[in-house]
């Protein structure tokens, strides 16, 4: 990322706008802490706000909640990529009381202006205690 693109998405306001991953609150209080370097306290709270990181194209983010085992040399974002919602279907596990966790989920985007769908089932678990994201078993 450049220095001019890092800038207009680091504006003041930035914080106050809504937040990507669809929860009736601003960026700043909800997964923009997380990714300011509060640890998600579930597994849930950690894939809203990796599909969040995708939406504001926070590559550090994304790799520092990705287990070393699974993670890739880097996250590639496409260009003409837009993530528009998030919807969680189902949770088992995942709390601050367990190790593991799954998450069903379906996330929007648009691309080149043709909206889709990836409907996902996410495994978490946790490294030196803090939730990570594993793998995905893709459902469609
Ligand atoms: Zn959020």
């Amino acid at each position: 990322m450049n220095a001019a693109s890092r800038s207009r998405r680091t504006s003041p306001r930035a914080g106050a706008r809504p937040c990507p991953c669809g929860l009736p609150a601003a960026y700043g209080e909800c997964c923009g802490r997380f990714h300011a370097g509060q640890a998600a306290p579930t597994a849930e709270a950690l894939m809203r706000s990796r599909f969040a990181a995708f939406a504001v194209e926070d590559e550090a983010y994304l790799l520092r909640t990705w287990h070393p085992t699974t993670r890739p040399a880097r996250v590639g974002f496409e260009r003409g990529m837009r993530w528009t919602g998030l919807e969680i279907e189902d949770v088992s596990g995942g709390s601050p009381f367990h190790t593991d966790g799954t998450v069903t989920f379906r996330a929007r985007y648009a691309h080149g202006g043709q909206p889709g769908e990836l409907h996902e089932r996410s495994r978490f678990t946790r490294h030196e205690g803090a939730w990570v994201y594993l793998d995905a078993v893709f459902t469609n």
